[in-house]
């Protein structure tokens, strides 16, 4: 089998996302290791994507806040279709954070075999840096034994 190994082995390059004042902080989180979310202050609903008004309570008083980066794998696929030339086959997972139910990211898991990903496994966040870019990628990895 292919070994999903580091972020860099699995993708040549990521698509560069566009950067505005309500996702700057998940994209650029990551120089600092953090997992930035935005929630909503008057009611404590976490929001991703990000937005600048809480559809619960209709708050503008939304601002980043550092999430713990942990939660489980709710769905996953395998992509074995080369569609960026040289890319090895990798895994494109919804992750639901522990923070909230339904509060899902949408990332690659990494430092896994295709096969040892199941349903509800427990992951953890880790960054992978674009090669000239302040941008920090949030991946998914195994929670190991001893953090
Ligand atoms: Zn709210």
């Amino acid at each position: 089998m292919t070994a999903l190994t580091r972020p860099g082995h699995v993708l040549p390059f990521r698509p560069v996302p566009f950067i505005d004042t309500d996702n700057r902080a998940f994209w650029t989180g990551g120089a600092d290791g953090a997992l930035m979310l935005h929630r909503c202050r008057a009611c404590g609903l976490w929001i991703h994507p990000a937005a600048p008004v809480c559809r619960r309570c209709r708050s503008t008083d939304v601002v980043p806040e550092q999430a713990s980066g942990r939660g489980r794998v709710a769905s996953y696929t395998v992509n074995y279709q080369p569609w960026i030339p040289g890319s090895e086959p990798y895994i494109i997972a919804l992750v639901e954070l522990a923070e909230q139910e339904n509060l899902i990211l949408t990332s690659n898991l990494v430092d896994i075999e295709a096969e040892d990903v199941r349903l509800g496994l427990p992951v953890e966040v880790v960054f992978e840096k674009h090669s000239s870019e302040e941008i920090w990628y949030p991946l998914f990895r195994p929670v190991s034994e001893a953090s």
